[in-house]
């Protein structure tokens, strides 16, 4: 089904849209038709002379219609529409950040023929009304999820339009060359050659492949800004693996919030490394000096490296490589393996420890933890292992996430399909068939043709109240 034929239905909703627990504001949205007759209903301006101008607020209080009971003190504004997160009228009310006082507004507010928003709805009603594409509705979500501050920057730039623009002009180069077959296809007896193939062929590299090519390369570093990665740290007691998750967590700690209702394991901490959002298990922190194998017990240990993308192999680079070594990274090395010769400040002209001292001689990276020597040079190596060999981000503001992944992969294939057919001769109809499908396929990542059912995924991740 055409998105544009999903009918819009004319309901007033409304959500708490701050999150659970005390603050010093905690603010409830309405959207709709019926905000401001809602607002007028509940609310008792301080200032008589409340003339309820757009985009101003008020001071007054909220009150129970039946007896006039009041239930707080708050700031209220009426945005008129079309100026609005929504394209709707909105309405916010700023109350007391206390949860009760919030819910006992929110509950009057649906006695007034208001709805409660569904998770995402004032988000979606944005995208349905065409004030954001679906590539903005999904940053909107990439920015309430983001764990580092190069994930926020990221997303916002894709809020401002980053993505749609990359894609969106892949779509007009694919849409002029669709006109131009049309003309074909309508006058099949003019005389004059209405397809030049070799134009042809050039904008479809030159506009088409060459642009989805390198949004597909952008892709990795959607994945790894969202999902980030997750490291253990395995080695012998006292090799100094508590001292480097220590010189990494005072640098690079990771803008985490302990989301209620959650539980967070203590052994796992996060890292901000080159804004990419690193997951680290603490297995020296479980238990300080003993051998983690021994004491955990190993099945919790292998649980523990199964769980993480990487493992950090650390041994004490300053002396030989001992039997215990060897054993332990006999259980890590089926794992992307990183092996951290540490203590390396004991050592600073020989390295005792090499790779030819691991089996395929996997490269060593000697670091001192304790002289904070090497830790940037680890940092961009877990970078370029997570991101298949980049030192950096490669773009700014254009990360596309596994949705516009796969769709830009199958626009691939119909382009590298039409090309295959242009140098074949391929008939008029047909390129408009390849062109056409190609076409489809960005229309849906911007939300032009995305299906209600998609739709519904991708709203539902959101949380109330967005
Ligand atoms: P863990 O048992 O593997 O977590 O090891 P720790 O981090 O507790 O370190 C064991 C000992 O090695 C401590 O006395 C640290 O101060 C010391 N150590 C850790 N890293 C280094 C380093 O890079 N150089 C030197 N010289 N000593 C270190």
């Amino acid at each position: 089904m055409m998105l544009k034929s999903i009918s819009l239905n004319a309901t007033t909703i409304a959500a708490i849209s701050t999150p659970p627990g005390a603050g010093g504001i905690g603010i409830i949205r309405i959207s709709g038709p019926e905000s401001l007759t809602v607002l007028k209903r509940v609310f008792s301006p301080t200032s008589s002379s409340c003339s309820y101008t757009s985009h101003t607020l008020y001071h007054g209080k909220i009150t129970l219609p039946s007896d006039g009971k009041i239930l707080d003190e708050v700031m209220a504004v009426y945005m008129q529409s079309p100026r609005t997160y929504t394209r709707e009228d909105v309405v916010e009310i700023h109350c007391h950040g206390s949860y009760l006082v919030l819910q006992n507004v929110l509950e009057l507010l649906l006695t007034c023929n208001v709805h409660l928003a569904e998770p995402g709805e004032f988000t979606k009603r944005a995208f349905l009304n065409g004030r954001i594409d679906l590539t903005r509705a999904e940053a909107v979500i990439d920015i309430l999820a983001a764990k580092t501050r190069k994930g926020v920057d990221i997303a916002q730039e894709q809020l401002d339009g980053a993505l749609y623009r990359r894609v969106n002009a892949i779509r007009m180069a694919l849409a002029g060359m669709l006109a131009r077959i049309e003309v074909a296809i309508d006058f099949p007896d003019e005389d004059i050659e209405i397809i030049d193939t070799e134009s042809f062929l050039q904008t479809l590299e030159e506009d088409v492949l060459t642009p989805i090519t390198g949004l597909l390369e952008c892709a990795d570093e959607g994945r790894i800004f969202r999902e980030g990665v997750s490291v253990v740290i395995v080695g012998r007691p006292n090799v100094g693996k508590s001292s480097l998750l220590n010189a990494l967590l005072q640098e690079e700690r990771a803008l985490v919030t302990e989301i209620p209702g959650t539980t967070r394991d203590s052994i796992e901490e996060y890292l901000d490394v080159l804004g990419m959002p690193v997951r680290i298990i603490d297995t020296a922190g479980i238990r300080k000096g003993t051998d983690m194998v021994e004491e955990l017990g190993i099945k919790r240990a292998r649980q523990l490296i199964n769980k993480a993308d990487i493992v950090f192999f650390m041994v004490d680079g300053s002396a030989e490589l001992e039997a215990a070594d060897r054993e332990l990274f006999a259980t890590v090395s089926h794992k992307k393996v990183l092996i951290l010769a540490n203590k390396m400040d004991l050592v600073p002209d020989s390295a005792v420890v090499s790779s030819a001292d691991f089996p395929q001689s996997i490269p060593v990276l000697p670091i001192s933890a304790k002289e904070q020597q090497g830790i940037d040079e680890l940092k961009h190596r877990l970078f370029a292992e997570v991101s298949g060999g980049k030192e950096q981000w490669q773009e700014e503001g254009c990360a596309p996430n596994l949705r516009h992944k796969h769709s830009l992969v199958r626009a691939k294939e119909a382009a590298q399909h039409l090309l295959t057919g242009l140098h074949a001769g391929l008939a008029a109809d047909l390129i408009a068939v390849d062109l056409q499908g190609c076409l489809d396929q960005l229309d849906d990542i911007v939300g032009e043709t995305t299906t209600e059912d998609v739709l519904d995924i991708i709203f539902e991740q959101f949380c109330l109240g967005k």
